[in-house]
């Protein structure tokens, strides 16, 4: 592995935004710092490796104005952070295989001849080429040839393999792999300050040092355990309920803590057993698909009024959750609505 001494000024400062990679950060910084920027690239990569983030580097590095390249000060720096620059374009592919069409590269093509707006160059950065069509690679291959000295492509793809062999050989083919999990998890809890570096770390192996799919991982992750959670402290508010007891009740509502995100959720997820409940109020429980105890007891105790009440209540309590209310008053609020029993 080589250490951050040998890479260029430029290369460090990609290597502080862009983990792992050390061979194309390398090579992209020493081609931004001596301004040999070659007017095509292919960064070939697995999901989740980062050839998106990989081609805005470069987009910025092709316009760059900065004293010190990439160092963020000049307006097209700011403008690309921002994703707000004039002369970047991204193309997408479409219809049910996701390619880009024909009609994409000819529209491309027009735009192409069209001198850049504030930027020295303009930069096409074409997503997910590996499905392109033949004919719309070849038509691409047109433009390729004919491009004018102002504009860069950038295609990213699983694998370079997947292209033309006339595409392939004119572009500078970069390919990223996965990261040292070390490194990565370093990375993603302080660059992207996700999570803390053990639920990282465990990710990242998971992931075989994909930092994309680690972050997919860690987001699913905190996604199940937040519905796991808001499902526990429906179910404890639930028993209170149905046990009757008022302290009980404020002291579990009081669980919802100030945690704003959780009290939404345990709205949401009240609202819908208290509709089980209403069902079961009006007699109608045969229609509920294994309804628990609790919902059950609550039908035969409350009656449907008292019941659709509390449903109307708690939706708009929880719409006062996005004006901020406090959350002490939030709970407070809800064991008040839940204690009403006529
Ligand atoms: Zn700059």
């Amino acid at each position: 592995m080589l250490n951050a001494a040998e890479l260029c000024p430029t290369a460090q400062r990609i290597a502080r935004e862009f983990c792992g990679n050390e061979e194309a950060v390398r090579a992209l910084g020493a081609m931004i710092e001596g301004k040999r920027l070659p007017h095509a690239f292919i960064i070939e990569g697995a999901d989740g490796l980062g050839k998106s983030t990989f081609a805005r580097i470069i987009a910025r590095g092709a316009m760059c104005a900065c004293r010190e390249p990439l160092s963020g000060e000049c307006e097209h720096c700011r403008k690309n952070c921002g994703n707000i620059h004039p002369d970047l374009m991204v193309v997408l592919g479409s219809g049910k295989i996701n390619a880009i069409s024909i009609e994409s590269v000819r529209a491309m093509r027009k735009d192409a001849m069209i001198a850049p707006n504030e930027a020295e160059k303009r930069v096409f950065i074409l997503e997910d080429c590996d499905n392109m069509l033949p004919a719309a690679q070849n038509a691409f291959l047109k433009i390729f040839e004919e491009a004018p000295p102002h504009v860069v492509f950038i295609m990213t793809c699983r694998s370079a393999m997947n292209l033309l062999t006339t595409i392939r050989s004119r572009g500078r083919i970069i390919t990223l792999n996965p990261v040292d999990v070390h490194a990565g998890a370093a990375f993603i809890a302080n660059v992207l300050h996700m999570g803390d570096m053990q639920s990282v770390s465990v990710a990242l192996t998971t992931s075989g040092g994909n930092i994309g799919e680690a972050l997919r991982l860690l987001g699913s992750e905190s996604a199940s355990q937040a519905a796991e959670k808001a499902a526990g402290t429906a179910d404890g508010i639930m028993e209170a309920m149905c046990s009757d007891g008022e302290l009980d009740l404020a002291v579990k509502c009081a669980a919802i803590g100030k945690d704003r995100a959780l009290g939404g959720a345990v709205c949401s997820i009240l609202c819908e057993r208290l509709r089980c409940a209403l069902m079961a109020a009006v007699g109608a429980q045969d229609t509920l698909e294994s309804p628990d105890q609790n919902i059950l007891r609550l039908g035969a105790m409350l009656s449907p009024e008292v019941i659709m009440q509390q449903i109307d209540e708690i939706n708009q309590l929880s719409e006062l959750l996005r004006i901020n209310i406090s959350m002490p008053l939030f709970n407070t609020r809800l064991a008040i609505i839940l204690q009403r029993r006529k």
